[in-house]
């Protein structure tokens, strides 16, 4: 990661705000968290050391309903990160028009040097720490990088014996087996993808004619190689945080999965060449997929970055100075906010029907969640071109002004 994603994040804010002809006070009052907290979780180690590791939860802003955002397990996490993430999640929200808020939560630990009993421990302590503030009414956690549907069990399970009773909905992410949705371990890919076909066409590329190369094989990238494999795009390289793969002529998608599953990295795989992670990002293809970690595409490399489309699986990958200049080189940007937003999306779906205790279909869920990504595409897509903006100025100024209108409407207390 370089840089600070948290200065991205603002400089996208001041661009909006800059655009919607708001104030001062309105980009200060969007600008910072309304709340955060930060805490220490003594973890007791499987020696019987005691470790203490820092963790955070921002809420961004909770003007359009509770706090909504994934906790990430990675050991660089910081608190401006996690701002930067929180108010991130605000926008796509509001986008996607999903009744929520901005949140986000991260602890400072690299889970792979972890025994599953610790990260249990670290979880269901973090979880006990934060609970004044989470909640199906107040802010609603989901996995992202480093954590998984485990962990949102484990979250919930903590939260539901603080409180006496199950609650289904303080947690999105959770295992089918405890009132998970059908799609959301698969959503955000998938949403990806959907976008990634709108966009080839909106470029004038065919899906059988065109090739991408993804960065991060996890919950984000391995789905959306898939899927875009599935849809007849030719994957030329992938890559985790060991390495990268990649094959002139396409690789392998389902053989590669299977490689994974066996020894947990895209490394190694046979039939494919290694490709370094910052080769990836340069690789002559139509389509770049980052969907790893911010910062990525920077100042020092957006020059030579030659897809034509880039479609931000993860959040922030971009920086804002690679931004003006994948804009002045003609690269069209599909922002976070709008390409990963499947993952939300049916993430709102999964707090639904827990509410609800109503459970629905895979066909049901699929179907609305292409509806609502599709119609987002749409949405952003129309007001970049009526304005002459990027899709990433559409689409956060889309946002923003839903934001700051509901701030508007209720008005400052007292
Ligand atoms: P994950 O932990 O499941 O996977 C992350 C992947 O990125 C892994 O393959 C890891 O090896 C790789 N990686 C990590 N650091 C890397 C680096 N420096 N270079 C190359 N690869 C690296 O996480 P995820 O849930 O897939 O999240 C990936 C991104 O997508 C994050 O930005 C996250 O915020 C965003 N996102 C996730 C979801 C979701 O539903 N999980 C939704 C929206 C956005």
């Amino acid at each position: 990661m370089t840089g600070n994603p948290l200065d991205d994040a603002r400089s996208q804010l001041r661009e909006a705000i800059d655009l919607l002809g708001l104030d001062e006070g309105m980009y200060e009052l969007l600008a910072a968290p309304r709340r955060e907290i930060t805490v220490s979780i003594p973890l007791r180690r499987d020696d019987g050391s005691v470790e203490v590791i820092t963790g955070h939860r921002v809420q961004h802003n909770y003007s359009r309903g509770p706090g909504k955002g994934g906790l990430r397990y990675a050991p660089d996490v910081n608190l401006d990160e996690v701002r930067a993430l929180a108010m991130w999640m605000t926008w796509k929200c509001a986008l996607l028009d999903v009744p929520y808020g901005g949140a986000k939560g991260g602890v400072a630990i690299d889970p792979r040097h972890y025994s599953v009993a610790e990260l249990e421990r670290v979880t269901r302590r973090y979880t006990s720490e934060i609970a004044p503030l989470i909640g199906p009414a107040h802010d609603i956690p989901a996995p992202d990088v480093g954590t998984d549907e485990q962990t949102m069990a484990w979250m919930m399970d903590t939260y539901s014996v603080n409180f006496g009773h199950t609650v289904l909905g303080v947690v999105t992410g959770k295992p089918i087996s405890l009132g998970g949705s059908l799609g959301r371990a698969s959503a955000t890919s998938r949403g990806v993808v959907i976008v990634a076909l709108q966009a080839l066409a909106h470029v004038g590329l065919d899906p059988r004619a065109a090739t991408a190369a993804v960065q991060g094989f996890g919950k984000v990238g391995r789905g959306a190689a898939r899927f875009l494999a599935d849809a007849g795009v030719t994957v030329r390289a992938v890559s985790d945080q060991y390495g990268g793969v990649q094959h002139a002529d396409g690789l392998d998608v389902a053989a590669l999965e299977a490689h994974v599953d066996a020894t947990g990295s895209v490394v190694g795989f046979a039939g494919a060449e290694p490709i370094e992670n910052p080769d990836l990002l340069e690789l002559d293809v139509d389509l770049l997929v980052p969907a790893a970690v911010e910062g990525v595409i920077n100042g020092s490399n957006a020059e030579r970055v030659r897809a034509r489309l880039v479609v931000e699986g993860a959040n922030g990958p971009t920086t804002a100075e690679a931004d003006a200049v994948l804009a002045e080189r003609g690269v069209v940007v599909v922002p976070d906010i709008l390409a990963n937003a499947g993952g939300v999306i049916v993430s709102y779906f999964e707090w639904v029907q827990a509410n609800q205790a109503y459970w629905w279909t895979e066909d049901e869920v699929e179907g609305r969640l292409a509806d609502r990504m599709t119609a987002a595409w749409q949405h952003v897509l129309a007001h970049s071109r009526s304005l002459d903006l990027t899709l990433r100025a559409a689409a956060t100024s889309l946002a923003v002004k839903r934001v700051a209108d509901a701030h508007l409407q209720r008005g400052l207390y007292p």
